[in-house]
């Protein structure tokens, strides 16, 4: 593999650098996702081209053709100069893609641009409680009364959904097909009535996610993506655009950068951490690890450019990035002593107890998404040829 870049692309790079230089007080650091400055920052990288890159115009987009090496040298330099890029929620990050592939055209013109905006904000209602790594066991109905769904059941870990403007849901509308069969991918306004959303406090002590109710909400009978009992096809498409959200490695490059600055700056008996080697050791070891990270992160792009499968490089990808990340935050916590205890209110926080944040954050994401434990068994089948684990239950949803 040519690791080097062509004199368009570092011309390109030099572009990206300048554009950083100059507006990235803009930045909204810290900001909301609904305030007007996290709005106009989104709208700033959409017109250059810095987010929302070979998104159509007519879609929102900045519509470019597609180069995913500058879309990769754009991430680089981004994380390099610590500036958040374009929005990424799961409305940009995993239904965009998937509307552009499987939506119908109005679909496309009526979603797209707002979510791509930042105006409409979107939540996924995929696990149930009786279905997580088994999602195909999910049992929240959908039946057909005339010219709406009439949608009953329940979903839970719904991120987001105490704000979201929309949900897409997986509902079961053949009950009694195979379980992979039965399923359909609905869209649909969460001020629906017959909606309720109970927040699930984590032990960041914050309401990431929720379970949300439904009872008897009536959803327009268009508002299907794909076709009806076809979901499945259609939550897997989403379901890789996901993996490559999780994980990613230039924002965990940009964490080891400052995982580094704070090693030096922490200190005992004047020595800082990362002159000692028992903590060196340790950072050279992630170090290594997050090279590893961005090498598969190329196959990813080398698998796109030669139009091959990339999708067993995207699993390790989301099984190495998650679990790396959770023990980069860990080393930093470690490196901060008892400082690294603090929580919350406290005049002794680093960086605005970020660390600990992401700690126990990143712990949720090696869960989110599909677990270690699944990502580990799906490479072994069907990346090293491995004896698949007994399936139970394969053609029933109960
Ligand atoms: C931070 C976070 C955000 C999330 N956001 C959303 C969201 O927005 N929308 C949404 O729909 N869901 C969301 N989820 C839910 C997530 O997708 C599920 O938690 C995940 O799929 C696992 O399902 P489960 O929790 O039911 O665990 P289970 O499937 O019950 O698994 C329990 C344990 O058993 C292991 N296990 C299960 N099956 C196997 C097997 N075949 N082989 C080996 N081990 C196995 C698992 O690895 C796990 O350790 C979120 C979860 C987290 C943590």
């Amino acid at each position: 593999m040519d690791l080097s870049y062509s004199a368009e692309h570092e011309a390109f790079r030099q572009q990206v650098i300048a554009f950083l230089k100059k507006h990235k007080t803009l930045a909204p650091v810290g900001a909301g996702l609904r305030s007007a400055k996290t709005r106009d920052w989104q709208a700033l990288l959409i017109e250059h081209g810095y987010t929302a890159r070979t998104i159509p115009r007519e879609y929102g987009g900045f519509g470019a053709k597609p180069d995913l090496l500058k879309g990769r040298i754009i991430a680089e330099e981004f994380a390099r100069a610590q500036v958040p890029g374009g929005l990424s929620g799961q409305g940009i990050a995993m239904l965009v893609p998937t509307l552009l592939e499987l939506g119908t055209e109005e679909q496309k013109q009526q979603f797209i641009r707002p979510t791509l905006s930042g105006e409409m904000i979107w939540c996924q209602g995929y696990s149930e409680p009786g279905a997580g790594s088994d999602l195909a066991s999910l049992k929240t109905s959908a039946v057909l009364e005339g010219e709406n769904w009439l949608v009953n059941g329940q979903k839970i870990w719904t991120s987001t959904a105490q704000i979201a403007d929309w949900i897409f849901c997986l509902v079961r509308t053949e009950p009694d097909a195979p379980k992979h069969k039965g399923i359909s991918f609905l869209l649909f306004r969460m001020d629906t009535p017959g909606i309720e959303v109970r927040p699930l406090v984590d032990m960041t002590g914050l309401a990431n996610f929720n379970e949300t109710f439904f009872t008897d909400v009536v959803v327009p009978k268009n508002q299907i993506v794909g076709f009806r009992g076809e979901g499945w096809r259609v939550a897997n498409t989403i379901l890789g655009n996901e993996r490559d959200s999780l994980g990613n490695p230039n924002a965990t490059l940009s964490r080891l950068n400052a995982l580094i600055r704070l090693m030096k700056s922490e200190t005992v008996g004047g020595i800082s951490l990362i002159s000692m080697p028992a903590y060196r050791d340790r950072l050279m070891k992630i170090q290594g690890r997050v090279m590893a990270l961005r090498f598969n992160d190329m196959r990813i792009l080398s698998a796109k450019l030669n139009r091959k499968d990339a999708s067993l490089a995207r699993l390790i990808v989301k099984l190495q990035g998650t679990e790396l990340r959770h023990d980069l935050e860990a080393l930093a916590i470690d490196a901060m002593g008892e400082a690294g205890l603090c929580f919350g209110e406290s005049d002794y926080l680093r960086d605005g107890g970020s660390w600990q944040y992401q700690y126990m954050y990143f712990l949720g994401l090696i869960i989110g998404g599909g677990t270690s434990q699944i990502q580990k068994n799906i490479i072994s089948e069907r990346g090293l040829g491995m004896p698949r684990e007994p399936r139970v239950n394969a053609n029933t949803a109960t």
